[in-house]
């Protein structure tokens, strides 16, 4: 295959008008001789930039020369000592902002494309079913996980690696947490993705229970007196926020987080499913992060016109680079420096349209954000039938009020100190629970760490 260095080895992806109206994955990912030209392309950088800007460093040269070599078990080798879950954060780490934004090759033509490749190294083990053989040495002591997200699992599988009868209570029927009920299949597909990573997890021995909601059927007070050892609350931030206008409550307002769990998690875009949804014609979205364009991606998809509608403009987005592209070739409408004021409905209370109002960006704000304002005047009018709101998620409370001595900052989110432990003794946290709705490499990360502070901390006491 020919290679200019200066190129990145295209990806394969479903064509834009085709993938607009399935569920099924629109990048197509590399095939072998893809993977190893792509693979040519990297230095192998004595001081790699790429390692630095990897949130959980991950040898990314040295994976990718083992590519190079076609030693792809090595290659996974190599990854798992850092990453859990490389099909996954292939997928959806936002690379162009981590490892690949600083890599060697892009100052003169394309960064090498480090996602893509770990992606395909992840495939490579499940298509092949290859077992990678952990030597676990029993010590017979309980833990137990609140959430089989990636923190969740990830911190399950790392304390199973080191001996102990590890318990996950996960809320759902199915685990995984986000990237189960959250990120759509044409993103990261479940069966042939998701669902083997948990598989992976459990037959390192990891129990999962499902439809427990810790706080409400079994408490973290009853798993500690039950000779459980130490806990890890993983439970995400699922809370949607709102805005509080006139119309919100109205049939065809939702957040988009229930509408994803709706058609993510619940198949209710698959006509064998009861799930009901309806998107009508026109949808509004309203935000502009990743939520944002997975639920505007997600409501074109099951027929609707939609359009994303943010109060700031193309530059200010916070959704990855690449999904705002694949959003807008796709058809979906970018209403940019625009804001709703209301939802608009009739008399039973469905929604018929909404208010909106022009922006214009004021002064920065404490983060440095370029403040939206009302442009006077501006209001303006539009037909829908849906509204989905995506402006962020915070944590669910039910565990900090059901348990004595956890405590949160202003934000809802769970304090811990520098070894992941909370203010109560024995009960670690991490991930979005910790950080507020961040990012799956992170999650992860969260996990890592917890597990060997909990491992110290149960040796030491
Ligand atoms: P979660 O994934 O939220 O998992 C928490 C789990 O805990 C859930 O399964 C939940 O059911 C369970 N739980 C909650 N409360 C309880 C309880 N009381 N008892 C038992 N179980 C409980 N990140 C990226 O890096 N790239 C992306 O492209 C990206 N896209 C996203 C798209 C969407 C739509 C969303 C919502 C998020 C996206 N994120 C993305 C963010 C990322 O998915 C999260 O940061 C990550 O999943 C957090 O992991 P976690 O394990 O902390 O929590
Ligand atoms: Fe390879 Fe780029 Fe990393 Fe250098 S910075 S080792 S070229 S991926």
């Amino acid at each position: 295959m020919d290679v200019d260095v200066l190129k990145r080895i295209k990806i394969r992806e479903q064509e834009p008008k085709v993938r607009a109206t399935n569920f099924e994955e629109v990048c197509l990912g590399y095939n072998e001789e893809e993977a190893v030209a792509e693979a040519s392309r990297c230095l192998n950088c004595k001081n790699p930039n790429c390692v630095k800007d990897c949130p959980v460093s991950i040898k990314i040269p040295d994976f990718i020369s083992h590519i190079k070599n076609k030693e792809y078990v090595k290659a996974y080798e190599i990854i798992s000592e850092d990453s859990a879950l490389p099909s996954i954060c292939g997928r959806v780490c936002p690379q162009e902002t981590q490892c690949e934004m600083h890599c060697i090759r892009g100052i003169k033509g394309e960064a090498v494309s480090i996602g893509k490749l770990e992606r395909f190294v992840g495939d490579y083990i499940k298509e092949n079913n290859i077992d990678v053989k952990v030597d676990i040495k029993e010590n017979n002591i309980k833990v137990a996980v609140v959430g089989a997200g990636p923190a969740g699992l990830t911190c399950a599988g790392e304390l199973r690696k080191l001996g102990y009868d590890v318990t996950i209570y996960e809320a759902l029927h199915k685990a995984g947490g986000v990237l189960t009920y959250g990120i759509p299949e044409f993103r990261l597909p479940k069966d042939k993705i998701v669902k083997k990573e948990v598989e992976k997890v459990e037959k390192l021995g990891v129990k999962i229970k499902l439809n427990t909601i810790v706080g409400k059927t079994i408490k973290i007070d009853d798993l500690l007196n039950d000779g459980v050892k130490a806990i890890f609350v993983a439970s995400g931030a699922g809370l949607p926020q709102f805005m509080h206008i006139p119309g919100e409550n109205a049939n065809g307002v939702s957040s988009a987080n229930e509408f994803l769990t709706r058609v993510n998690l619940m198949h209710a875009y698959d006509k064998n499913y009861d799930t009901p949804i309806k998107v009508g014609k026109t949808a509004l979205v309203i935000g502009g992060g990743n939520v944002a364009m997975d639920a505007a991606r997600t409501a074109l998809r099951l027929g609707a016109e939609t359009h994303i509608v943010y109060r700031r403009g193309e530059e200010e987005l916070p959704a990855r680079a690449e999904e705002v592209h694949h959003a807008k070739e796709e058809g979906v409408i970018f209403d940019l420096l625009t804001n709703i004021k209301e939802v608009l409905v009739d008399e039973n209370n469905n929604t018929i349209g909404a208010k909106l109002v022009k922006m214009e960006l004021g002064e920065a704000d404490a983060s440095g954000r370029r403040s939206p304002k009302e442009v006077a005047g501006s209001d303006y009018e539009i037909k829908c039938d849906t509204v989905i709101m995506a402006l962020g998620t915070t944590p669910n409370p039910i565990i900090v009020k059901n348990t004595e001595g956890i405590e949160t900052n202003k934000k809802g989110c769970i304090v811990v100190n520098e070894e992941s432990m909370t203010t109560k003794k024995g009960v670690f946290a991490g991930g979005d629970i910790v950080i507020g709705a961040a990012t799956v490499i992170l999650a992860m990360e969260a996990g890592k760490k917890a597990a060997k502070y909990m491992d110290e901390f149960i040796k030491n006491n």
